[in-house]
């Protein structure tokens, strides 16, 4: 095994679902849970019927995964069984995804970027920082030294359709795609980093630059995609050798705002639902080199188009889950989506 307690996993695409506990506010306002994780890669769903009387009419919704986490797992966990394994393919001149997908909420830029402790979020135990730890050890390991490989990392923000770069005050980007239709995001900032506390920083810069100037409860990093990436190159070369895309994706209950009485929002929601079912048709058809996907019709697709060719990519989408009875219905909407995503 090429790192400790690697995970060997030939698949190319992995789905997992992850429950977060009930917060301190919903206990309080006695939300019911109504999610179990019968078994390590089993779901359900108790859905109530009969709202009033809680004991009968349960409707119960079974689906399966690669792995479904319980909300006694912490991110260690999490990663070590969903982006951890693919490390090693960018090394191997592959490219990596790992989507966090859900309902607002639902923990996905806690898996992603880090827990929060209180209003602070540490992003040393997030799933990008994990990952940028691992990408350094496997630089500097036996079997990879020799390609002299430079690690850079970039993150931006994909907001109604538009690229802003996190790194660079959100300066909004241009997307060209040559005539080969390679695709480059313009101007992108791309730092060289050479350690885990150089990552660190740029995961910091570019999460205050995301929540500023903003509400929780109606934020634009809800409606929203966060693509944090971190690209080999061999030094002294523009080629590159493997990448790895981690996407906190907008929150999925944005896709049916397409009803709301304000335009701006209908629009919002509209690009959003577009470019999450572009994005399922792309993962299903990963490695398959066909012509016939829908990479343009969203720039989150355009993007992350080389992450979806080529035989060595891999990806992997871990689907969040609110365990309250009030989110009953969105959580359905996600594990629905994400069974389809295989
Ligand atoms: P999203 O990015 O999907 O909108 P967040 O990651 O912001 O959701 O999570 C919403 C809230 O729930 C945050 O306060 C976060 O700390 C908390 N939370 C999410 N997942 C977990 C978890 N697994 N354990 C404990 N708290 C969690
Ligand atoms: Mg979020």
């Amino acid at each position: 095994p090429l790192l400790d307690g690697q995970v060997v996993d030939d698949h190319r695409i992995t789905v997992c679902v992850r429950k977060r506990p009930l917060s301190r506010k919903e206990l309080n306002r006695k939300e019911i849970d109504v999610i179990s994780v019968p078994r390590k890669d089993m779901l359900m769903v108790h859905e109530p019927r009969n709202k009033v009387d809680l004991t009968k009419f349960l409707e119960n919704h079974k689906f399966r995964f690669d792995y479904a986490f319980n909300d006694t797992c912490d991110n260690a966990m999490v990663y070590k069984y969903t982006a951890k394994p693919l490390v090693k393919t960018i090394f191997e001149g592959g490219m990596a995804t790992c989507f966090a997908y859900g309902q607002t909420g639902s923990g996905k830029t806690h898996t992603m970027g880090g827990e929060f402790n209180g209003k602070v979020q540490d992003c040393k135990n997030g799933i990008y920082a994990m990952a940028a730890k691992d990408v350094f050890v496997t630089l500097n390991g036996p079997r990879y030294r020799s390609l002299n490989l430079v690690v850079s990392a970039s993150f931006f923000e994909i907001y109604s359709g538009k690229v802003f770069d996190l790194l660079a005050d959100k300066q909004k980007l241009r997307v060209l795609e040559d005539g080969k239709q390679q695709v480059q995001i313009v101007g992108l900032t791309e730092k060289v980093v050479d350690s885990v506390e150089e990552v660190l920083k740029l995961i910091q810069h570019g999460n205050a630059a995301r929540t500023s100037g903003q509400t929780s409860a109606n934020s634009n990093s809800s409606r929203s995609h966060a693509v944090f990436q971190i690209v080999l190159r061999p030094m002294g070369s523009s080629k590159i050798h493997g990448k790895f895309s981690f996407i906190d994706l907008a929150g999925n209950e944005r896709g049916v705002d397409t009803s709301s009485a304000d335009r701006q929002t209908r629009m919002e929601g509209a690009e959003i639902n577009k470019s999450l079912l572009a994005l399922k048709e792309c993962i299903r058809a990963l490695g398959k080199q066909s012509s016939h996907l829908p990479f343009r019709v969203s720039k989150l697709t355009q993007v992350l188009r080389d992450s979806f060719i080529g035989e060595k990519s891999k990806t992997c989408m871990i689907a969040m889950i609110s365990p309250g009875l009030s989110s009953c219905e969105h959580t359905l909407n996600t594990l629905r989506y994400a069974d389809r995503v295989k």
